[in-house]
């Protein structure tokens, strides 16, 4: 990049100044690169994520733009009833046929923390009710004896956990699992302390897989209940 940039002191107009020196830069390594992306977007990777600043899933997985098809919600949470994520989800797998549908929490996650400490925010105190929900539900997993942030740090992977199976659960992925169209659930934890992806072990591929996957990443926990 050439343009002068203190993220401190943002402009509008330097995003604008920044994005002709992108545009540009991408023009420069691969001349047809934009040509390409006009026609279609082919993506093999659904991303599930939270809408923390910190955590772009093109970037952190080091690809390229068309490359994953994205939602991102406050603390990556995967409602039955959130008609605009089960939307994306329908597109995903019914227009865009993507192979792999990720979720992707982080550690250090504000969603999760105001949750976890029941603290009051206002109007999404009623979206983080539902990662209470999943916190009074794996209660066993995340009891008073372990320290603080280890609590924070399990239900951050408890909450991935739980939307990876919402996801599975889903008509949507289970209409595709009955007509034979391959598809891959995963369940990932990233590292906004060290830029690296942690695999919790859900990755599921159909419906006989649901509940053993369940119990070996939840059996993890109960082997190490003082860990950290
Ligand atoms: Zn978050």
């Amino acid at each position: 990049m050439t343009t002068d940039f203190d993220p401190n002191d943002i402009h509008l107009e330097q995003l604008l100044l920044r994005n002709r020196d992108w545009a540009a830069e991408m023009v420069a390594e691969d001349p047809d690169y934009f040509k390409r992306l006009v026609t279609q977007q082919l993506p093999k990777y659904f991303w599930i994520g939270c809408s923390d600043s910190r955590v772009p899933s093109t970037q952190i997985t080091n690809l390229l733009p068309g490359d994953i098809f994205v939602h991102r919600n406050v603390a990556n949470v995967v409602s039955h009833s959130d008609l605009s994520f089960l939307s994306v989800l329908q597109f995903a797998v019914d227009v865009l046929r993507v192979r792999h549908i990720i979720v992707s929490g982080h550690y250090n996650c504000s969603g999760v923390h105001v949750a976890l400490m029941k603290q009051r925010i206002g109007l999404a105190d009623n979206w983080l009710r539902h990662i209470q929900d999943t916190h009074q539900k794996y209660e066993r997993y995340l009891g008073e004896t372990l320290p603080a942030q280890a609590r924070y740090d399990r239900l951050c992977e408890i909450n991935v956990i739980e939307s990876a199976i919402n996801v599975c659960r889903s008509t949507i992925v289970q209409d595709a699992w009955l007509r034979g169209q391959e598809l891959t659930i995963h369940g990932w934890a990233y590292g906004v302390h060290d830029g690296l992806i942690r695999d919790l072990g859900m990755t599921i591929s159909s419906n006989d897989e649901i509940s053993t996957k369940l119990e070996q990443s939840l059996a993890r926990y109960k082997e190490t209940p003082t860990e950290e």
